[in-house]
């Protein structure tokens, strides 16, 4: 039987300030600023949806700017990290480039083997880390501040902090057809597709305490479906598994269902398509302010509402 999911889609984090975010991800980082929009459960906070050069599943960093947000706090029931992929000729470019901008960055690390990880945090405290590795053949967003050889892929995985990490393996292994891909210590990863963009890490930390909601922290990780179809489907899986899953929502740019998982992370089931295009072209993704039409109404009221953002990439070459 196909898959009803196929990986990682997206991930959402809070932060406390619009413009340094996209000083951040759009300069620092030199990701795609895919699509601006508003959150479209509250239309007086931007949406942003950062990723590769059309935002595809598996590379798309998202935020909800709430201005001054208090700080939230890393813990278990949280995805606190969340890591792109870079090739292993990049490490160099990238702890040079952090240490310019003023990044501070934990020493290089190996985990699994094969992997050199550099973890950092941005301005909010958001856990991200940097992976060096060979194994992935993606190409990320080539127009932006940062050498083509050198742009980040998009994700690598995400890491999940638990107490412990059973039930939620149940949850990825029989409703979200993930399998157990590696483990090592206390960290166990699994993916639906065994490719880079797609590897959930659960790590067990029973002596930490729990997280808490704030800037600087994950709201929800979703996973990508590839159809209306299998949605449905999944959606049936959970409801049959007593997760109480919210309806279907459209989103503009994919639909959506949610859902608690056991150890308190917010997940998210998004379909692939139909993608960032279906309101603007490529070539002028994440330059206009794009509104879902049940909002266009307001536009003028809501652009007064939201702070006005620039980015000027020449400041992060
Ligand atoms: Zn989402």
């Amino acid at each position: 039987m196909e898959k009803l999911i196929t990986g990682v889609h997206h991930v959402t984090a809070l932060t406390s300030d619009a413009q340094k975010n996209i000083d951040f991800y759009a300069g620092i980082l030199g990701m795609r600023l895919v699509k601006k929009t508003v959150n479209f459960d509250a239309k007086e906070v931007y949406h942003f949806y950062y990723g590769d050069e059309e935002g595809h599943p598996g590379s798309i960093l998202t935020f909800f700017p709430y201005q001054g947000l208090v700080r939230g706090r890393h813990g278990k029931g949280m995805l606190n990290t969340t890591t792109f992929s870079l090739p292993t000729t990049s490490l160099e470019y990238w702890t040079d480039r952090l240490q310019k901008f003023g990044v501070n960055y934990k020493e290089p690390q190996e985990r699994f083997g094969s992997e050199v990880v550099v973890y950092f945090e941005d301005f909010d405290g958001l856990g991200l880390e940097l992976v060096f590795t060979d194994k992935d053949e993606r190409q990320g967003f080539v127009h932006g501040p940062i050498p083509p050889q050198h742009a980040i892929k998009g994700f690598y995985n995400v890491e999940i902090g638990e107490e412990g990490y059973e039930r939620t393996a149940g949850l990825l292994t029989q409703q979200l057809d993930h399998a157990l891909i590696t483990e090592r210590g206390n960290r166990f990863r699994f993916a639906a597709t065994d490719t880079p963009g797609n590897y959930v890490d659960i790590v067990c930390i029973p002596d930490r305490l729990r997280g808490l909601s704030g800037s600087g922290t994950v709201h929800h990780l979703a996973f990508a479906t590839p159809t209306r179809e299998a949605q449905d489907q999944a959606r049936q899986r959970l409801v049959e598994r007593q997760l109480n899953p919210t309806p279907v929502l459209d989103r503009n740019y994919f639909t959506s269902i949610y859902f608690r998982e056991p150890g308190g992370v917010l997940f998210e089931i998004a379909t692939s398509g139909p993608g960032f295009r279906v309101d603007e072209p490529q070539d002028l993704l994440g330059q206009a302010l794009k509104l879902p039409s049940q909002f266009e109404k307001d536009r003028v009221s809501i652009e007064k509402a939201l702070p006005p953002i620039t980015l000027e990439i020449s400041n992060y070459l």
